[in-house]
């Protein structure tokens, strides 16, 4: 496939088509955006729709789920559900109509049978096939039923799917990613297109929509390439003109094999709720298998430039969380420390570290920690690691520091009766900070930088992070003397 030239008298009409069964996984969320940007870059239409027919899977709550994480992303939909357009309804759904007239047509030309087996029969085919080395599909049996046999099961209320009877000759077509893809002939069977409750299959719906929204361009999943030959079968006996086909390579874990719950969170829900920002998720995803030629950090608008099917990978980009970490990062890193303080606070609020109150009056002093810690969030929820203990009394010693700090009280003991000193006075600050330092490297004969780590571990629990000026200054006096406090007098129990 040649990409269609800007300007081009055919309007693009791309869609994103997912079944709301669970979670979005992340590899749905990359096909929405090769989706979007395809459709923006020649000035078309992105289309959703949304593919509920499997009445058992589909669940009301998934597709709200899914509307959540759209607006999210803001890849906004110029058809679609909640509103509208020339082609509704967007829900296959409330589409059961449309397919009962050409299921009636596929019928009326005999394309279509009811068969009987039932999943045991199948399986059992199925292995048996397996085991000659062959490749599995529907042997026919119930094709060769006669009239009378068909009108005896269903008279017995024998539950049966319709099948699509399948043409001989092999099936080719042209793949803008792949190239030429050719099934030879024999290699489908015939097909299901309803279920034994009388609901349409995917095959079949899928055709049936494509053509009646006039998609031009169908870009999906790799997972999908094998179902194509079947449905450029529906498209042909309906006597609809295929669309363009693009087939996006799969998403791997490390060890190459198809990304899934087993290499970690999949789902586009989990990044939102752990406030990665939905425009570096975005980047992060467009970078697996495409390679922009203006190097790795875009904007939509810049994406949107760019974006071209003839620079997308054959093979499977691998899925680095430590990657997608590092694009959070770069995108919370231009950020306004004003807008950065909003965005972080409801994370503090939900991890019960703050309240909306207290907020209020304390907005100066939260800005100056966040900034503090900005450079190692990648995501916002990174807050609460960072700066738990701004906030909470509650530090969790591993033994090996409180034997650490058990073993410094002595110093510890120097500290805060040379910090008290101070605060009798003042609030600390870099210069009497530095005296405190160089006065308690005196008095207990120790090198100044053998004083930091201690001191670190007992006003935060941890054993690195920020400037410890600067957040010894944050921390405020009182909580440091009570920090110290705490091993100087209760060295056995803690
Ligand atoms: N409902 C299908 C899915 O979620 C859509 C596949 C397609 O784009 O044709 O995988």
């Amino acid at each position: 496939m040649t990409m269609p030239e800007k300007n081009l008298q055919q309007e693009i009409r791309v869609r994103f088509a997912p079944s709301p069964t669970g979670d979005l996984h992340l590899g749905n969320v990359r096909t929405a955006l090769y989706n979007w940007l395809f459709s923006k870059h020649f000035d078309g239409k992105f289309i959703l729709r949304v593919e509920d027919t499997d009445k058992v899977r589909s669940t009301e709550q998934a597709f709200e789920n899914l509307l959540q994480i759209m607006k999210w992303l803001d890849l906004k939909w110029d058809e679609g559900p909640v509103i509208g357009g020339p082609f509704e309804p967007y829900r296959q759904s409330e589409r059961t109509e449309i397919y009962k007239k050409y299921l009636n047509q596929l019928e009326k030309m005999e394309l279509v049978y009811p068969c009987f087996c039932s999943e045991e029969e199948l399986e059992l085919e199925r292995k048996r096939q397996l085991g000659r080395g062959q490749m599995p599909k529907y042997g026919g049996k119930c094709f060769h039923l006669t009239e009378q046999e068909r009108a005896n099961l269903k008279n017995q209320k024998k539950p049966f799917v319709l099948r699509f009877q399948v043409r001989t000759g092999e099936i080719r077509f042209m793949d803008a990613i792949r190239g030429e893809v050719v099934f030879p002939q024999d290699q489908i069977g015939d097909f299901v297109l309803t279920r034994t409750d009388g609901s349409p299959t995917y095959n079949f719906t899928v055709v049936v929509d494509d053509a009646l929204m006039k998609i031009t361009h169908v870009i999906r999943g790799e997972d999908h390439l094998s179902n194509t030959p079947k449905q450029i079968l529906i498209y042909e006996a309906l006597g609809f003109n295929p669309p363009k086909f693009a087939h996006l390579s799969i998403i791997k874990g490390a060890d190459g094999q198809k990304l899934s719950k087993r290499h970690g969170e999949t789902s586009a829900e989990f990044y939102r709720s752990k406030g990665y920002r939905s425009d570096a998720f975005l980047n992060y995803l467009a970078l697996l298998g495409w390679s922009p030629a203006k190097g790795e950090i875009l904007s939509l608008d810049e994406m949107i430039q760019e974006f071209d099917l003839s620079r997308m990978g054959k093979s499977g980009a691998i899925f680095d969380h430590q990657k997608l970490r590092w694009m959070g990062g770069q995108y919370i890193s231009k950020m306004l420390l004003d807008e950065l303080t909003r965005c972080v606070l409801p994370f503090l609020e939900d991890a019960h570290l703050l309240n909306r109150t207290w907020v209020r009056d304390q907005f100066e002093w939260l800005k100056e920690v966040v900034d503090l810690v900005r450079g190692h969030l990648c995501c916002y929820s990174d807050i609460i690691y960072e700066t738990f203990y701004f906030f909470s009394d509650e530090l969790n010693f591993s033994p090996e520091q409180s034997e650490e700090l058990q073993a410094q009280k002595e110093l510890l003991l120097n500290f805060y009766n040379e910090f008290q000193e101070v605060f009798e006075k003042e609030a600390l600050n870099q210069e009497n900070f530095f005296k405190v330092m160089k006065s308690v490297s005196t008095k207990t004969e120790k090198k100044r930088q053998a004083l930091y780590h201690p001191l670190r571990l007992a006003l935060t629990g941890r054993n690195d992070g920020p400037e410890l000026i600067k957040i010894a200054i944050l921390l405020k006096n009182k909580k440091i003397l009570e920090r110290l406090n705490l091993w100087i007098t209760e060295t056995d129990s803690v």
